[in-house]
């Protein structure tokens, strides 16, 4: 694998680090508008106007744009996780913990007694239940990128 390759403009002449398993590289199909992956074999399509990548074999296609030395983030097509959706996110993960701290605050346990240390614990749960959701929401929307990452890194890792 010569690094250099994949060094300018995305163009169906060169070759270009995959941008689904993250270790192999995608070539050009011969006859076809369109690349693939040797190592996952997804295939692509190009738009060289864009400098765009899309996944062909998935729907929504996901995308990605080439800034002449890797890729951008994914996309999935028509659907941008922009700042938008971290709002609604940080609200989720923040509400709860807010409620939940704002009625310990209200209604504090005696001190000294047995359960003194519940509200804060509670507190902390709602915090970690409801961030762990959110993440759990992103890797699903990026499922295919970690996916395949790790198939084909397993496959790396013990042989074919
Ligand atoms: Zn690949």
């Amino acid at each position: 694998m010569n690094s250099n390759d994949s060094v300018g403009d995305l163009s169906y002449y060169g070759t270009y680090p995959c941008p689904v398993c993250r270790l192999g590289q995608i070539e050009p199909m011969t006859l076809m508008d369109a690349m693939s992956c040797q190592l996952c074999h997804h295939i692509f399509t190009a738009n060289l106007e864009k400098q765009q990548l899309q996944m062909a074999d998935r729907q929504p296609p996901l995308m990605w744009r080439w800034n002449g030395k890797a890729w951008t983030k994914a996309q999935v097509q028509g659907l941008e996780w922009n700042s938008g959706y971290w709002l609604v996110a940080a609200v989720f993960v923040l509400l709860p913990t807010t409620l939940v701290g704002l009625s310990a605050y209200a209604f504090p346990p005696l001190p000294g007694s047995p359960l003194s240390w519940f509200p804060q614990v509670w507190t902390g749960l709602a915090f970690v239940s409801h961030l762990a959701l959110v993440v759990w929401l992103v890797l699903e929307f990026y499922q295919v990128s970690v996916g395949t990452h790790l198939r084909v890194r397993g496959q790396n890792l013990f042989g074919r």
